[in-house]
């Protein structure tokens, strides 16, 4: 109840949070104020009773009462320690107020019946100190208005009252002189508590913006960590993960990326939706295998990483390699429909004496979880410097790219595809040819792929075209040029504007060229794809899908575009030779180009046997080395002023 009325007093609020800040530097004021209040009131009213009385004598007084009061409050207020809740904070300054108020009034009682007995000296001294008591008690009580302004209705008040009452010139001149201060005293004490009130509303809003600032940079902070669908951090928190390690334990933690075998089939069959429950999935396995062991990151995709930390001995890589292999496969239940899970995992451990940066752990445990995937059944691989030979391989093959004078070194050589029934040549395929000064030859397998990648293949492919083109001239008219487009160049809009410009430079009918595209090539953009192979086949050009078998061999494609020739994928046609099954299969896709009235034509015709199948089974033309090795521009046009007097090789061995 005196807690409630006191509340109420000071106006506080305890369920706001400016009320409980206002109810604390009130309450922590006042404590470091209350030993100094009583040591006052002590020595101040000790000076009266000796000033007053003359004497001063241990015994039942007012200086015994202030000590026993001054005693039994500071074990209220020092004997709990300092944390204690509002309520109590409040209920102790209800006590200050009732103590305050029993103080005062004995006090003034004694005050007042010293000032019935003893001279006018003594007079003086009890108007003194009894006003200097009450103006320090008040003083020291500023933080509790309400006490502070009992000393000066209680003490300095009856006082007053009393020396203007007792007509003696002297004190009325006292007791005006005291009036006015405690009114004065009174007034600093309220102004005071607007401007104390006034400071600790401000605080308490700057602290609240301030932890508002706080908790929205924390939210971002995680926001901005964290991977949205599993709750994992992300990449960049997995990046900052291993930057800390690196610089607090170099070479005592390794890294893992996992990856999802065959997660791209799970999202075109299941959809997305499921893709994503088999992420979260993942997720959840790969933080109970890894436990407290490390942190576990989604670094996109079907993608994790996982820092493990502790670890000095490659035997312990291998064995939390394994812990996440084992604890991840299996089969999980996802949307009603059991599906197997079976990831992927790179290792790398850190090494004090090499490269610690990120990026360099990252990219060598990138290498290790190729290798895991090219093996069958390779699970969890370390990083061994050896693997680091291809990418050593592919920044000299990328730096040779780069060079100013490639074209130099580039040329075509020709392979003709053969018409089997005939043995006509029916077309030159151009095959690109790289000797660069210092690496040697360099396998177009090689290096289109990866001029693709690097955007550099829109230089290269213009040169050889070209090239092509030139040679294509010398050769009957009959004969066409069969040329390779890459999968940036068939996708890109313009690009059968480009070549048709280009065929026109060099006065070559769009007849006299036969373009070949490979299905993946085909994937990247079908729509651009079909506009670009639609314009050549409407300017009189050839379409060829190339490799076919080697990939996805949608039927799909077929139907969605029309294509004058198919190639059969060279692997094929070999695994033709010599298994039954094989056989059936190639059998079967020969149909198949025969029901949709493609001509096809067997890639990688290597020998006899492969010759004699493919035509047992019907094959319209062929290509490989057995029919012809590729050939120099020269050779080529050599060929045909052979061919044109004679017979060719060729032809010699299809009649054999
Ligand atoms: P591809 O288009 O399938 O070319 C046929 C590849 O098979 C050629 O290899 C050829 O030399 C090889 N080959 C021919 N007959 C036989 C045989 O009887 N047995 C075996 N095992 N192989 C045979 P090459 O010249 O190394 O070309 C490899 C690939 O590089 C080509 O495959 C093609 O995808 C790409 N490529 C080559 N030149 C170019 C080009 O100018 N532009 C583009 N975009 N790609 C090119
Ligand atoms: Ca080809
Ligand atoms: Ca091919």
């Amino acid at each position: 109840m005196p807690s409630r009325l006191m509340l109420r007093y000071l106006g506080a609020d305890l369920s706001s949070s400016t009320g409980r800040a206002l109810i604390e530097e009130r309450y922590r004021s006042l404590r470091q104020q209350v030993p100094i209040i009583y040591l006052l009131g002590l020595v101040n009213l000790s000076a009266m009773e000796l000033a007053a009385t003359g004497r001063l004598v241990p015994g039942a007084n007012l200086p015994t009462l202030i000590l026993g009061c001054g005693l039994i409050r500071l074990c209220q207020w020092f004997g709990h320690g300092r944390d204690v809740v509002h309520g109590t904070m409040v209920a102790r300054m209800a006590q200050t107020v009732l103590f305050a108020t029993l103080v005062c009034v004995a006090v003034c009682v004694r005050c007042l019946y010293l000032l019935q007995v003893g001279d006018s000296a003594s007079h003086m001294a009890v108007m003194l100190f009894g006003g200097l008591t009450a103006i320090g008690v008040a003083y020291g009580l500023t933080a509790l208005p309400p006490a502070g302004r009992i000393p000066l209705l209680l003490i300095i008040g009856p006082l007053s009252v009393a020396a203007l009452l007792s007509k003696e010139p002297q004190f009325a001149g006292a007791a005006f002189g005291l009036v006015v201060v405690g009114a004065l005293t009174m007034r600093l004490l309220t102004a005071h508590n607007r401007h104390f009130t006034d400071v600790i509303k401000s605080r308490a809003i700057i602290a609240r913006e301030q932890r508002r600032v706080a908790n929205a940079h924390e939210e971002a902070l995680i926001a901005a960590t964290t991977d949205f669908l599993t709750g994992l951090p992300n990449r960049r928190a997995f990046v900052s993960a291993l930057e800390a390690a690196a610089s607090d334990s170099p070479g005592t933690f390794s890294l893992a990326i996992i990856d999802l075998n065959r997660f791209k089939a799970v999202n075109d069959t299941f959809g997305h939706a499921a893709g994503d429950e088999l992420l979260q999935e993942v997720a959840a396995r790969l933080v109970a295998a890894i436990g407290d062991r490390g942190l576990v990151a989604r670094l996109g995709g079907d993608e994790f990483g996982v820092l493990i930390e502790d670890v000095h001995r490659l035997k312990d890589v291998a064995a939390a390699g394994a812990a996440i292999i084992s604890g991840v496969n299996g089969s999980a239940m996802i949307r009603g429909r059991e599906l197997g899970i079976s990831v992927s995992c790179g290792l790398r451990m850190s090494d004090k004496s090499q490269d610690q940066s990120p990026s360099r752990l990252m990219a060598d445990a990138d290498l290790a979880l190729y290798q895991a995937k090219v093996n069958p059944g390779g699970g969890a691989t370390i990083f061994e410097p050896r693997m680091e030979g291809p990418r050593r391989r592919r920044a000299q093959v990328e730096r040779a790219l780069r060079a100013p004078d490639l074209s130099e070194h580039l040329s075509l050589v020709f392979q003709p595809i053969v018409d089997l029934g005939t043995g006509r040549i029916l077309a030159h395929e151009a095959l690109a040819r790289w000797t660069d000064p210092e690496l040697g030859p360099v396998p177009p397998s090689e290096f289109v792929p990866l001029a693709e990648q690097l955007n550099l293949i829109d230089e290269i492919s213009p040169r050889l075209m070209d090239m092509a083109f030139e040679a294509a001239k010398e050769w009957p008219e009959e004969v066409r040029l069969s040329f390779n487009l890459s999968a940036i160049q068939i996708c890109s809009p313009g690009s059968a504007k480009s070549v048709l410009r280009a065929l026109r430079a060099a006065r070559l009918s769009p007849s006299r060229l036969q373009v070949e595209v490979t299905e993946t090539a085909l994937l990247a953009d079908f729509t651009q794809a079909r506009d670009n192979l639609t314009q050549l086949r409407a300017a009189g050009a050839t379409i060829v899908l190339d490799d076919f078998g080697a990939g996805f061999a949608s039927i799909g494609y077929l139907r969605q575009l029309h294509f004058d020739q198919i190639k059969l994928d060279g692997g094929l046609v070999t695994a033709a030779h010599g298994s039954a099954d094989g056989k059936r299969l190639l059998r079967a896709v020969i149909g198949l180009c025969e029901i949709l009235g493609v001509s096809s034509v067997a890639e990688h015709v290597e020998n006899q046997e492969i010759l004699t199948l493919v035509l047992e089974l019907g094959c319209a033309a062929g290509q490989g080395f057995w029919l012809q090795e590729p050939l120099g521009r020269l050779e080529v046009r050599n060929l045909h002023e052979a061919l044109a007097g004679g017979r060719s090789r060729s032809t010699d061995r299809r009649a054999a």
